[in-house]
């Protein structure tokens, strides 16, 4: 169930709202609006008496919730939210641009790369420390090193850190360096990974599974703000079909699908969404278009030396390009992506 405040509801009777759902034995989570205040209800297996609610002070209405998933819905939050990391953010009216390498493979590299992304006006730095690889003899990542590379990048460059956590012990790490916690597409439902996210201070992007669908998507994000944590960004990187001109399937219907059902922003992963430089680009500015709020792009700087996802990578030249002409596509993409 949700109920949905007064426009003039004060601090004091939204707090007792919570009180009510918590001696329940429930887990209230508030969400205010510019308008109002919502308050979604979790933990409850069955419905809740309305009645419990409907008399309180400064309760407009409780509506009954008939989708799986309560939080990510524009039901309990019609506006979009916006993820604030820093002075940075994803959702808001600028494009978020997240660039970097596949994987932190030296420092030399990292800077490199940094430099480049630092240049384009870019707000944010990928870079994995730990790799899901799909042979155990692959290059699994630098690990805690490839954390203190990206912490250095932060600090020289004031760019945000993006990086993935395999595990709890890796969120352990990644929130002692890094200023979002990527949740990769092979973990999009590893539920004890995301509740253990779910409970940090920082926020996460959530990748969408190999074979995921729009509603286990969500879901996932549901795990992650049961816990408390409302700060997520959906990432469209590609599902698993039988093309085999591309090594995913970029999905961007899933862009506008998102928007009709929840409020959280959602950004393109070109890169991991074709797996071919040539493609990138182009695909890049069909994200855009289709409304995203933001793009996580691999960059390289000699890509056909990189440990990872060489084949994707664009050179330094080819991501400025990208960058100029996505920003170009934004500008003229807001008002539609808003309406
Ligand atoms: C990555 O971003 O490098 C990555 C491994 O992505 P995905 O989980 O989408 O495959
Ligand atoms: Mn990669």
């Amino acid at each position: 169930m949700l109920i949905v405040m007064k426009a003039d509801a004060t601090d004091g009777q939204i707090e007792a709202v919570v009180r009510v759902v918590e001696e329940l034995g429930f887990r209230a989570h508030p969400m205010t609006g510019p308008s109002r205040t919502s308050i979604g209800i979790t933990g409850n297996q069955g419905a809740i008496d309305p009645s419990r609610f409907e008399n309180l002070p400064g309760v407009s209405e409780t509506i009954r919730v008939t989708k799986p998933y309560k939080l990510v819905t524009l039901d309990l939050q019609p506006v979009k939210t916006i993820v604030r990391v820093g002075d940075a953010e994803i959702g808001g009216d600028e494009l978020a641009i997240i660039a970097g390498p596949c994987a932190i493979e030296s420092r030399t590299q990292a800077f490199a790369i940094a430099e480049t992304v630092r240049r384009s006006g870019a707000r944010f730095f990928r870079g994995g420390a730990f790799k899901p690889r799909t042979s155990p003899y692959a290059f699994q990542g630098l690990g805690e090193e490839g954390l203190k590379i990206l912490a250095e990048i932060r600090d020289t460059y004031g760019l945000r850190i993006v990086t993935e956590a395999l595990d709890e012990p890796g969120v352990d790490l990644v929130e002692r360096y890094a200023d979002v916690i990527q949740i990769g597409a092979r973990s999009m439902q590893n539920f004890t990974l995301l509740r253990r996210v779910g409970r940090s201070r920082l926020p996460v992007l959530l990748k969408r599974g190999l074979s995921a669908t729009l509603d286990e998507w969500l879901l996932a994000a549901e795990y992650i703000m049961s816990e408390g944590n409302y700060q997520v960004v959906l990432c469209e990187r590609g599902i698993r079909t039988f093309s085999q001109h591309t090594r995913n399937t970029l999905d961007l219907a899933a862009i506008p699908a998102v928007r009709r059902v929840s409020h959280l922003p959602v950004i393109v992963d070109p890169s991991h969404g074709t797996g071919k430089n040539f493609m990138v680009t182009p695909l890049a500015r069909a994200g855009v278009a289709v409304g995203a709020d933001g793009l996580i792009v691999e960059v390289h700087d000699q890509p056909n030396q990189a440990l990872s996802d060489g084949a994707q990578a664009l050179t330094p030249d080819q991501y400025e390009q990208l960058v100029a002409e996505v920003r170009a596509i934004h500008e003229v993409t807001i008002p539609a992506a808003v309406s």
